[in-house]
């Protein structure tokens, strides 16, 4: 790794604290339907909290997990998910800038270093929406609108720009194939067994779609297919351990984000291996 990339990958796992702090803001107050610009106090003596009592993960140590007017238990739940977040940034930053071809050095065009710094936040945004769309659907089992909507708008800006940059229109097509597929599937999934999908997921999965699309179509088949691996490996396993009946309620977006970044991570190995597999090398 060269220093350039580990000052980027440093800079994207600070930024990833402090959205993660804001993220913890979202998890509860969008489910709450309570505005994201007020400002923040303890739920217990509803004192405001003061700039250093809100950075992440210090603070909460600091403060050794309690309201520094009342005493009140602080849930470990907001340190861990500022630490996630940064850890995942720090990851989406290194796996981006690592197979955009940046450790190359030279050879590469400002349109396509523009287009690569492009798709990197494309895929934080994605990361972000991931934590904070488990979380929601985690406590609440379900994925608001007012999340997955603009993510297709966010998603189609930026893959739009990076393919207008570099000319990769066939990636942007695919991403576009790849909404459609995945939209599609959930939809019909819906309709075959209605209680089992909520139509929060069937938007989830066009956004996700994109995400897996823009990568090949070997990210897109194994994104889609790991959801249902680990969503059905984790029933089964609750089924047999806490004899929770057939008809629990386990939210599947969690799973659904796991699969696709499983998708992005390795799905495009998966593939070609798979492919090699009836083709020979
Ligand atoms: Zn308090």
């Amino acid at each position: 790794m060269n220093s350039l990339i580990t000052i980027l990958v440093v800079l994207a796992g600070v930024l990833g604290l402090l959205i993660g702090s804001f993220l913890n803001v979202v998890a509860y107050r969008v489910p709450a339907k309570i505005s994201l610009l007020r400002e923040s106090r303890c739920p217990h003596c509803d004192t405001a909290i003061t700039p250093w009592q809100n950075v992440p993960v210090v603070s909460w140590i600091a403060l050794r997990g309690r309201c520094a007017n009342c005493k009140a238990p602080i849930s470990a739940r907001y340190p861990i998910v500022e630490a996630a977040t940064g850890v995942a940034f720090a990851v989406v930053a290194w796996w981006g800038l690592t197979s955009a071809g940046v450790t190359t050095g030279g050879g590469m065009t400002t349109a396509h270093a523009w287009a690569a710094g492009i798709v990197i936040v494309a895929y934080l945004y994605f990361a972000a929406i991931s934590i904070v769309l488990t979380l929601i659907d985690l406590d609440t089992h379900r994925l608001p609108n007012s999340i997955v909507l603009p993510s297709y708008l966010v998603a189609g800006i930026l893959f739009t720009l990076a393919a207008w940059l570099t000319g990769e229109w066939g990636r942007l097509l695919v991403a576009g194939i790849g909404m459609a597929a995945m939209y599609l599937f959930y939809f019909l999934l819906r309709a075959a067994r209605p209680g089992g999908m909520g139509g929060g997921d069937v938007k989830l999965a066009g956004v996700i779609g994109i995400y897996l699309g823009w990568l090949g179509w070997g990210a897109l088949a194994v994104g889609a297919f790991a959801a249902f691996l680990f969503g059905g490996v984790f029933g089964i396993a609750l089924m047999l351990f806490r004899r929770a009946g057939r008809k629990t309620a386990i939210p599947f977006g969690p799973w659904m984000i796991l699969g696709a970044w499983t998708g992005v991570f390795a799905g495009e190995a998966v593939g070609e291996w798979y492919v090699n597999l009836f083709v020979g090398v």
